[in-house]
């Protein structure tokens, strides 16, 4: 029996809500069509990111697709099969890589034979997982659940010059249900401080706060020189590792930014979460949530509901028969369980 299409407003949130929504109808087949893309952006509707991210899906499961266009503000995808294969999409300017692999990812588990995926554009962009972010923290998680995937950084790319390059390589893999409720023991704590064509000065700024703020010692402390023809870019990494997670926050330096209140931005968040009784962060949080609906089942605690979780929460529990239940246990810890009716 054919089922009905998936109607969405895309004015519940942003970029995410698109591409939780393309992932989830190549997934589970289901046809989607969805208005309102992006509408209270400034810029709203697909841009480059979001557009390449509806090609490539469409690539990956050899969807029908109208209103793939830049600018556009309504899609309808019609999914036929997935499948894996030797595949290579380009976003053309900075627009962010890790989001187009992330809305591709579900479906390149769950299709019959392997893949290999290279997408250029930004590698390190404000506003999304760099892609250290994805092999240090969420990637992980997914190879607890079972994943089988390699992800490499062929080439960084920032904004706005981009020209970064990743290449992924994933196995067929059954996805299992992970409960991450608790972070266990500190096993380290670093930070790495990059810079591609920018003075070094900026980069020892960025780290001397971090060891100031974090009470972390030199060996903690790395800075990393990229060539400067992948550049110009600077972005601080702070790597917390735990027994059972790893977070990573970013901050990324700006012209207009002095470097310590570039640093600030990354700091402030991890002590927000060190100080927080939760497992995951706030961007892994809405980042683990639709692989834990697939694999049927998954908790994890995290500080807070932000706007991300609840549009993703939206848009899960329209594709798929699961409830998601959300439950504070305290100031500052937030419970989170997919379940599948039984
Ligand atoms: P829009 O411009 O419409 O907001 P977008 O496509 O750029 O759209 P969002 O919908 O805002 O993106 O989604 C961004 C995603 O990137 C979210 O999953 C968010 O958690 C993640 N993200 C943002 N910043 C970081 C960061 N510093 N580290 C890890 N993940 C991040």
């Amino acid at each position: 029996m054919k089922q009905e299409v998936v109607e969405l407003d895309g004015a519940i949130g942003g970029g995410q809500v698109l591409r939780s929504a393309l992932s989830l109808s190549m997934v589970t087949g289901r046809a989607l069509h969805i208005k309102n893309i992006r509408a209270k952006r400034s810029r709203p509707g697909l841009l480059r990111q979001h557009l390449t991210a509806v090609l490539a899906a469409a690539r990956v499961c050899d969807a029908k697709v109208q209103g793939a266009e830049l600018g556009s503000q309504c899609l309808s995808f019609e999914p036929g099969q997935m499948r894996g294969g030797d595949f290579s999409f380009a976003i053309g300017t900075a627009g962010s890589c890790t989001l187009v692999l992330q809305t591709l990812m579900p479906a390149l588990l769950l299709a019959p034979e392997a893949s290999r995926v290279r997408i250029s554009g930004g590698t390190h962009n404000p506003m999304a997982p760099p892609t250290d972010f994805l092999q240090l923290a969420w990637l992980p998680q997914l190879r607890r659940m079972g994943a089988k995937v390699e992800l490499q950084l062929l080439r960084h790319g920032f904004v706005p010059a981009g020209g970064g390059e990743i290449e992924v390589f994933v196995q067929p893999s059954k996805l299992l249900p992970l409960h991450l409720l608790e972070r266990g023991a500190l096993l380290t704590q670093c930070a790495s401080a990059l810079i591609a064509g920018l003075a070094p000065h900026v980069a020892e700024r960025e780290l001397d706060r971090v060891s100031r703020r974090l009470d972390m010692a030199q060996e903690q402390l790395k800075m990393v020189t990229i060539n400067q023809d992948q550049g110009p870019g600077n972005v601080l990494l702070l790597e917390h590792r735990f027994e059972h997670v790893t977070e990573v926050f970013s901050a990324f330096g700006q012209a207009a930014l002095r470097a310590e209140k570039v640093a600030d931005v990354a700091i402030n968040q991890a002590l927000d979460w060190l100080n927080s009784k939760a497992a995951v962060a706030e961007h892994l949080a809405d980042q683990l949530l639709l692989p834990m609906a697939l694999a049927g089942g998954g908790s994890f605690t995290t500080p807070r509901m932000t706007e991300h979780l609840k549009s993703n929460i939206e848009v899960i529990e329209r594709f798929l028969p699961i409830t998601i239940d959300c439950k504070e246990e305290g100031a500052t810890r937030l419970r989170v369980e997919c379940k599948c009716p039984v």
